[in-house]
């Protein structure tokens, strides 16, 4: 049975790299007929809060990432990380360690002096009872850690990376696998200890994660074996990368789902971007597709070893695909929040105004958001003009063609028929160019030399009855 797992830790929105990684599980799952298990790594305490796991919860939600099994709460574990800490104890594999703060910053700085990696050296494996109890009653707290012996070789067989292979005297020494914590005979149990603690007891068989874990790797398989547990399959994702080939971090701007949701972007177009970013379909001229598409043709063997840059361009371009194949009633739905969100008022009666709104601007947009500065002079009652329009207002014949049809509003039910009758009869009476009448037109209803289809915005604008004040003010710009 292929179980593979998600394990956000809560100590940030729900982060690009988690959700692409996300991704990535989901599909070699639903590829496989597998199971995709949702467990959130709140063991630190003070950094992990409730409101980033709903976050966290609503994002993979929102993009369609759906868990099988799960959420599971590695704070409501504990019981099973100590016992598993206990086993280690008992066998051996495992001693308390009593070092003092100040006694591993003489130990590191003595390996800074002579060059060395950093390590701990192994001093507390083997103390003699008499020892540990000459700490104890000094009032020090031991740590748990785990024995990694120098000689050990590890290796596994990467998903995407291939052939892996570390030595064990490049880890580190024997690993803290448990820190001093009052009221808990083992202490607090860490990360890469309950990590696998878990992935055994949710018997994950392929361990997915990003590419900024592979040292945790060697460390782990060593724990399953200690554990007495089957070492389960690993792969290794490339991590995404800025423009300038640097991972994609906080200081990129952009990085949490909930940002790049409330920019615009759909679930659609944000998790098809995804699946692209490091894994390329075998049909490379097919860029778009939903999740269920990708999955049908998803495997390992298309995931590429080398960081994948963010491509906004490439995002905004699949974005847009979607915004534009969208049903008006639906991309209406999806606009409306970001309508309220800047203080424009309607209301449920305006919703076919609302959707032929959206009709006249649909197929010009990237990203949701950018509807807001597009249709602002459809729905404030009063706009400025810009300095191009106010040029063109000053355009001599412009304020008497507004005037003149000012006039003829009043008697005239708009209509796109009516209005380019409008416009004939204008052009005749003042001989003038249509070119200027249009432009003028244009410049007076909405403030601004380019923007949507002018006919529909003033048919829009004239439901509204903001039309006529449009056309008077711009008259006495001139
Ligand atoms: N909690 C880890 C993280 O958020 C993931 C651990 C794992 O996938 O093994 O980076």
């Amino acid at each position: 049975m292929i179980r593979v797992r998600i394990a956000p830790s809560p100590t940030g929105k729900l982060h690009i790299g988690t959700a692409r990684t996300a991704v990535f599980n989901w599909l070699f799952a639903r590829h496989q007929g597998g199971q995709f298990i949702l467990r959130v790594e709140d063991t630190d305490v003070e950094r992990s809060r409730p409101e980033f796991t709903e976050n966290i919860l609503e994002g993979l939600q929102w993009l369609g990432l759906i868990w099988d099994e799960g959420p599971f709460y590695q704070s409501q574990r504990l019981e099973l990380y100590e016992k598993a800490v206990k086993t280690l104890l008992d066998k051996g594999l495992a001693y308390r360690s009593y070092e003092t703060p100040e006694e591993l910053d003489v130990m590191r700085e003595a390996q800074k002096a002579q060059k060395e990696a950093p390590r701990y050296d192994n001093r507390h494996r083997n103390l003699t009872s008499e020892q540990e109890a000459a700490f104890v009653a000094e009032g020090r707290k031991p740590v748990i850690r785990f024995r990694i012996e120098n000689d050990r070789e590890i290796s596994w067989n990467d998903m995407v990376r291939g052939k892996v292979t570390w030595k064990g005297r490049d880890l580190g020494g024997d690993m803290v696998i448990a820190r001093a914590a009052e009221g808990s005979e083992v202490g607090q149990p860490l990360y890469n200890f309950v990590v696998v603690v878990d992935d055994i007891d949710m018997q994950i068989s392929h361990v997915i994660r990003g590419e900024d874990h592979i040292g945790n790797t060697p460390k782990q398989i060593l724990l399953y074996e200690a554990l007495g547990a089957t070492v389960p399959e690993f792969g290794h994702t490339p991590l995404i990368l800025n423009s300038a080939g640097a991972k994609l971090s906080k200081r990129d701007g952009v990085t949490s789902i909930a940002d790049f949701r409330q920019m615009g972007y759909t679930a659609e177009g944000l998790v098809n971007y995804m699946t692209l970013l490091g894994w390329s379909p075998p049909d490379s001229t097919q860029e778009i597709f939903t999740l269920e598409e990708a999955a049908a043709h998803f495997s390992f063997d298309r995931v590429n070893k080398a960081g994948a840059k963010f491509d906004w361009d490439k995002l905004n371009w699949l974005n847009s695909q979607y915004l534009h194949n969208m049903p008006v009633d639906k991309l209406t739905d999806l606009l409306i929040p970001y309508w309220q969100a800047a203080g424009y008022e309607f209301d449920a009666v305006d919703r076919p105004w609302l959707e032929q709104t959206t009709s006249l601007i649909g197929a010009s947009l990237s990203r949701l958001q950018e509807a807001v500065e597009m249709t602002r002079y459809l729905f404030v009652s009063e706009i400025e003009f810009d300095e191009e329009a106010i040029i063109q207002l000053k355009q001599e014949g412009a304020a008497a063609a507004l005037k003149s049809i000012h006039e003829t509003l009043s008697s005239t039910s708009l209509t796109s028929e009516s209005i380019q009758e409008i416009i004939k009869q204008v052009v005749k009476e003042q001989n003038v160019k249509k070119g200027l009448v249009m432009k003028s037109l244009r410049a007076a209803l909405t403030g601004a030399m380019h923007g949507p289809d002018l006919v529909q915005s003033w048919l829009l604008l004239n439901q509204k009855g903001y039309d006529r004040s449009r056309l008077e003010r711009a008259a006495t710009i001139a």
